[in-house]
């Protein structure tokens, strides 16, 4: 059966991956690794990759995958915290790598091509057929969040999140074999990892694998796919690809957004486009898969949809009191999906978790009459400006709203009077320049005074990390002294 073919002509069915992941296990048990041994890996995206990431769990071994944009610092950060048995990385990286490695850690190579050390000596290695068996509660996954605030934590995630969850999404998406998934997302995030590879592996379906997200390649390889999963910012630009149409599309069921807000005026866009309403949903790293639209019934513009099967979720005040439908609150989940605690950091485990066993997303957000749920920010991007509260994304969904605006990001700076101020950086629609005044006034007409941003910054890009997610932070220290020599 076929499970992966890329656009160059390769192909592996399910016996390949069989046969590759298991002599990769058969390698990683000759040199010595043990029940939960870490084995920290760096390498492009590939279908070796894949047999790589499936040996480690046919041998019970701990995935650590690394985002293959991270550079010396960040790799040494992660290597001494993570103290992996293992590194994988590409042949170019080894000398950064072997400089960097922890006592006793080996080394070996990957490159995009499936060659390398690795390659050669699992070549040579009898394969290890039979797979490790280990708890539920056993870790599979140590993934650190993308620390887009703060310095990354790895979270600790087990074969029972893993199998919850990726059980849960089959059932709401209706994941079948016939099924062809439009895999162009990155291996080293939950999003391609276990939302993508899981739904595809446990199922039975088939990928189209591509190394990176290309519009151009995704458009030509949308007619022999049948659901597609991506970041909001793949669908924005899938918009600007002449050859996005409904007869690209034929053949498609299903397209998936998450990691990031979908703003409505894509949504809106790509169906008038194609005739799909995008399923947005919502997760995060420490969860696994949160809400999603429903792949039947009302696919809600703005909104991440109802709690999947099994997942408990709440909306509460500053007193942890349950907030009515409509009001804003900190968003708390429980489930089997849930992790069970951040990676040597028992301190902010226990901070992430209230007395009741609800993990604290960081999320924001309310839960309508009939049970979705709209995010509004997270916790730690809530802008207090003269003692009230504004939630950026109610902010930014305005200003998308305007003409001329293609994108925008709020953020709160320091303000010698009002504590904090909003503050917006935007991206104009190409061939247009709206000025700042203008996008001021017209926020006035729409919006409480305190509401509307103080400054508008007309930026060519937002800074995005590799998932698609505004750097905040990055805006935050960027606009820091807009007001400081205010009186
Ligand atoms: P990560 O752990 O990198 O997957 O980031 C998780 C965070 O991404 C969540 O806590 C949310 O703040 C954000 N996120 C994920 N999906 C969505 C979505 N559909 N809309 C808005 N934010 C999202």
């Amino acid at each position: 059966m076929n499970l992966l073919t890329t656009p160059t002509g390769e192909a592996f069915s399910y016996a390949d991956m069989e046969t590759e992941s298991a002599r990769i296990a058969g390698l990683l048990a000759r040199l010595g690794l043990g029940p939960g041994d870490r084995v920290t890996v760096q390498v492009a995206k590939s279908p070796a990759a894949v047999w790589l990431y499936l040996a480690c769990r046919r041998g019970g071994y701990v995935f650590h995958p690394l985002n293959d944009a991270y550079r010396g610092e960040e790799i040494a950060f992660l290597l001494a915290d993570a103290k992996p048995a293992l590194a994988v990385c590409d042949p170019q990286r080894k000398a950064l790598f072997r400089e960097l490695l922890p006592h006793g850690c080996r080394l070996l190579t990957l490159d995009a091509h499936g060659h390398g050390s690795l390659a050669d000596a699992a070549g040579k290695s009898s394969p290890q057929p039979e797979v490790a068996r280990r708890a539920a509660d056993e870790p599979a996954i140590l993934l650190y969040t993308s620390g887009t605030t703060g310095r990354p934590k790895g979270a600790i995630i087990s074969h029972g999140n893993l199998a919850s969850n990726v059980a849960a999404l089959i059932e709401t998406w209706e994941f079948t074999a016939s099924d062809r998934l439009l895999h162009a997302l990155p291996l080293y995030h939950a999003h391609g990892l276990f939302v993508g590879l899981g739904c595809t592996l446990a199922s039975g379906a088939s990928m189209l694998f591509l190394p990176k997200f290309d519009p151009a390649a995704v458009v030509a390889a949308l007619p022999d796919c049948t659901v597609m999963m991506g970041v909001p910012t793949y669908y924005a630009r899938l918009l600007r690809e002449p050859g996005l149409d409904r007869e690209a599309c034929r053949n498609m069921r299903l397209f998936i957004s998450g990691s990031a807000p979908l703003s409505p005026e894509v949504f809106a866009a790509f169906r008038k486009r194609t005739g799909h309403a995008i399923l947005e949903r919502y997760g995060m790293t420490e969860t696994g898969m949160l809400t999603s639209n429903p792949l039947r019934g009302e696919r809600r513009p703005g909104s991440v949809g109802l709690p999947l099967p099994g997942v408990a979720l709440r909306v509460v005040g500053p007193d942890g009191s349950v907030r009515r439908p409509g009001e804003i609150g900190a968003v708390e989940v429980s489930g089997a999906n849930v992790f069970s605690g951040y990676w040597q950091q028992a301190g902010k485990t226990a901070e992430a978790f209230t007395p009741d066993g609800y993990f604290r997303t960081g999320d924001q957000g309310y839960i309508s009459a009939d049970g979705y749920l709209t995010l509004s920010g997270r916790s730690t991007d809530l802008i207090i400006t003269g003692g009230l509260n504004v939630y950026p994304r109610e902010v930014e969904l305005l200003l998308d709203g305007l003409q001329g605006v293609a994108e925008s990001a709020v953020v709160g700076v320091p303000h010698p009077d009002f504590g904090e101020a909003v503050v917006a950086a935007v991206v104009a629609e190409p061939g247009t320049a709206p000025a700042e005044a203008g996008i001021i006034a017209a926020m006035k007409e729409r919006l409480a005074g305190f509401k509307v941003p103080k400054r508008v910054f007309m930026v060519n890009d937002l800074p995005r990390n590799s998932m698609g997610k505004v750097e905040k932070t990055v805006l935050r220290a960027r606009y820091r002294d807009t007001f400081a020599d205010r009186p």
